[in-house]
Formats: structure tokens, sequence, C-alpha cells
């Protein structure tokens, strides 16, 4: 929060900074660019996934090294996260699932299976709502807590890392995460297989798109838009595995990638 204030501040001086010193017109194209900016510094912060204005974000680990991460959002789904969960097995690949509270609720023993498997469970908040990235510290602290109680009461760990919903964040969830001690993963390559339900295009943009250290995200679940139906993740990602080994890439699990702690 203290962030936000400092940028809009710095703004508001600049603008009044152009009109008192410089003469009309100038001083109106001046304070207009300095308005531009402030609104530019703020939207990066809340719009890019990857920004670290407001929290301490993670996307990506060291660029020397062929290592990626694979990561799922949205789940534990009872149709697809088994699935996906033979893929993994049967390619000896480890990922991160970012699993929403009140589905780990409905399907405990998944969230447990996905731990006992040596996969890293993540916080994607309680309900994944629509406009969770609008609501303020008293919302933030219930959707986060709740999620982590939950992964704690399903399989005995309580997350450190946090994924937001739809990628974006504000002022008040970067305290609100710092007060609990949690990071943000963001991503560097996605798969968009929330909304494009193609196999090929999936492992395409995956395949090209992935670079050393990158943190790779997919979905086991049902988020708010598209089609709940994750068939298309499933039948791309050994393609995806397959295809990124070919290219020289190996597999670690987030918290290795990051150097990170996974749990509190
Ligand atoms: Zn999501």
């Amino acid at each position: 929060m203290v962030k936000a204030v400092a940028i809009k501040l710095l703004t508001l001086a600049a603008i009044a900074a152009a009109l008192w010193l410089a003469p009309a017109p100038l001083s109106w194209v001046l304070a207009g660019v300095a308005l531009a900016a402030g609104l530019g510094v703020i939207g990066w912060a809340v719009f890019n996934v990857n920004s670290g204005i407001w929290a301490r974000t993670l996307w990506r680990g060291d660029g020397d090294d062929k290592r990626v991460a694979l990561t799922f959002d949205d789940g534990p789904d009872p149709v697809f996260t088994p699935k996906i969960l033979r893929v993994l097995a049967d390619k000896k690949v480890p990922a991160a699932f970012f699993c929403v509270g009140q589905r780990v609720e409905q399907n405990p023993e998944l969230a447990k299976q996905i731990h006992d498997q040596g996969h890293l469970v993540g916080n994607h908040s309680f309900h994944h709502g629509m406009w969770i990235n609008f609501s303020l510290h008293r919302t933030l602290r219930r959707e986060i807590d709740r999620c982590n109680a939950a992964v704690a009461a399903a399989a005995g760990i309580t997350p450190a890392l946090y994924r937001p919903p739809h990628g974006f964040k504000n002022p008040a969830l970067g305290d609100v995460l710092r007060e609990r001690g949690m990071a943000v993963i963001g991503w560097q390559v996605r798969g968009f297989d929330a909304v494009v339900n193609d196999a090929a295009r999936i492992t395409t943009r995956v395949v090209d798109g992935a670079r050393p250290g990158g943190v790779i995200t997919l979905h086991d679940g049902a988020g708010l838009q598209g089609s709940p139906d994750r068939s298309a993740t499933v039948a791309a990602l050994p393609v995806i595995i397959d295809g990124l080994r070919a290219r020289g890439f190996r597999f670690v699990r987030l918290d290795e990638l990051l150097a990170i702690r996974a749990y509190k």
C-alpha cells in the first residue's frame, strides 16, 4: 500500500511541477505526460502477472540452465486432475498445482494425492472469484487463509506460494502476502488452455515459447471463463513434455527451479 501511495504522490507532484514551472501550453503537455506515466506504472503493476511492485513475485529461475517447471491452476478436478497425475507419473515429471480452496474442500483426497505423489500444492484463493483482485485486505486475507486451511486439512501442509486468479495483483494483496510470509508465482509462458480447447495449439505455444528457467502455466480444472473441459490439456501434456525434452529441457519442481520454500 505504501508504494501505491508513493506512486500517486509522485504523479501528482510531477503534474503540479509541470503546471507551475512550465509556460502554457507546454505545461499541459508535460502534466499529461506525467499523468500517463503514473497510470502506466500502476496499470503495469496491476495487470502484469510478473510485476513485483506490490508483492514479491517469481516467474523465472536461472536462465543459464535449461530447466523448466510445470504448473497447473484451478483444480483439483475429479475428472481431469487424475488424468494429469497419470501422465506426470508415466513421464516422471514433477509439477506444482495451484489449487482453489473450495475445490480442495470438495476433493480432499485429490489434494492429498497430488502431495503424496511428490508434486507441490500452492494457493490459488478459496473461491477464485471474478473480482477477487479488486478486493481489499479483509477479503484477501480470508480467501488466502481459507485456501491454506483447506490444503492443510487435506494434505497436512500449508502453502507459502500464491498464484492470483487471472494473474492480477493489487497493493492490498502485497500487504497480505507480506503478513503471511508468502510469495506470488507468475509465469514465463502459458498454454492459454483455459480458453483454447485445441491440443495442437496449446502444445505449439508451450514448446516454442518456453525459455530456460521458465515457469509454464496450464490448467487441470475449470476457471470461470471458457469450457470446463480440460481434455485438450490432458492430450497436449505428454506431447509438451516430449517436445521440451527434445529441445534439451529438463523438468524440475517449481520450488527447486526458483530455489524457494514451498510450505510454511
Ligand atoms: Zn485460475
